[in-house]
């Protein structure tokens, strides 16, 4: 079953229980005049346990989190669910379309736009709806990314690592989850969902996976399994979630954006593993010129970890090639 609404005829607390159903919300870039309908996946059960909502595709170039998300609300059953699941295989409809990080209508990031607001362009509109009419109305978010075509991450999970994340339980739903890394942040940029949510105090998840602008089968299982533990902790279904001990337990700002930027265009060639401890001024990476020329050598910041490579060679001057974060002591 599946209908349509408009931005102000969507309400949650409308929607019975006991059932599930796909609703499309019909919104409208405010310059251009192009339609687009942003698909809600919403299961609904016989209780009036927690409201968990799960963003996809909020960059239309990563794939595993939409699949885990459509596969997700097939999975679930209303009648042995505690609450509700809120899926959005698509947050990003034009540039889910596209293949594309960017909007292609406004060239603009979704997550950067966070709350957004009604009246500018459709990444604005985008934003401000997920805000208003489902991240204010629900108990826990998870923003499920995947690292987009250029650049790769281990698979992990980030959390809340202020005190306010250990209270609120992200961190907990964090280490339940399942996966071998889990990277704590105390401080976020503005613009990402899980910031918004933060700012309301709201508990938030977000993952990473290792991208290339194709879909890897596997990490849609660990994203699904991962949910459905985190939906345990919540007590939304029956069963113990995971206590895997992570491998790395990761600590440091999650802004992609803090990366070491190329300060040349060339061709790049990493020199380390994912996941490898470096030293400061341990050489991460060549960028080369097209006879071979050594351009720039690319040294670690300080002691850390690898979380994110850039994996096109291809590389403009300004873009993200390594990023080195902290551990917990
Ligand atoms: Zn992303």
């Amino acid at each position: 079953m599946s209908k349509d609404f408009n931005w102000s005829s969507f309400n949650m607390s409308r929607i019975r229980g006991l059932s599930k159903q796909v609703v499309y919300i019909n919104l409208e870039d405010n310059h251009s005049n192009i339609p687009v309908k942003l698909p809600v996946m919403i299961v609904k059960g016989n209780t009036d346990g927690p409201t968990l909502t799960i963003l996809g595709g909020v960059h239309g170039d990563e794939y595993e989190g939409p699949l885990a998300i459509r596969q997700l609300f097939e999975k679930i059953n209303p009648s042995s669910l505690n609450g509700t699941f809120i899926g959005l295989p698509q947050s990003n409809p034009p540039a889910a379309e596209a293949g594309t990080r960017e909007s292609p209508i406004d060239n603009l990031n979704l997550a950067r736009v966070f709350p957004g607001n009604r009246t500018g362009t459709i990444t604005h509109k985008i934003a401000h709806f997920i805000s208003t009419k489902l991240i204010d109305k629900t108990d826990f978010l998870i923003d499920l990314h995947s690292s987009g075509t250029h650049i790769s991450t281990p698979t992990l999970v980030g959390y809340d690592a202020s005190a306010k994340g250990i209270v609120n339980g992200s961190k907990e739903c964090a280490l339940s989850f399942g996966v071998p890394t889990i990277w704590g942040h105390t401080t976020l940029s503005n613009g990402r969902s899980i910031s918004y949510a933060d700012s309301i105090n709201i508990p938030w998840l977000y993952t990473e996976c290792s991208g290339g602008g194709w879909l890897h089968t596997k990490e849609v299982e660990l994203y699904k399994t991962g949910v459905l533990n985190v939906m345990r902790n919540l007590k939304m279904i029956k069963g113990k979630s995971s206590n895997i001990q992570p491998e790395f337990q990761l600590l440091g700002n999650g802004d992609m954006e803090e990366s070491i930027a190329a300060t040349v265009s060339g061709y790049l060639v990493p020199k380390v593993d994912m996941l490898s401890r470096v030293k400061k001024d341990q050489l991460l990476g060549e960028i080369l010129g097209p006879a071979n020329e050594l351009l720039e050598e690319i040294k670690s910041p300080h002691n850390g970890v690898i979380v994110l490579i850039r994996r096109s060679p291809a590389v403009t001057e300004g873009e993200s090639t390594f990023l080195v974060t902290g551990e917990v002591s």
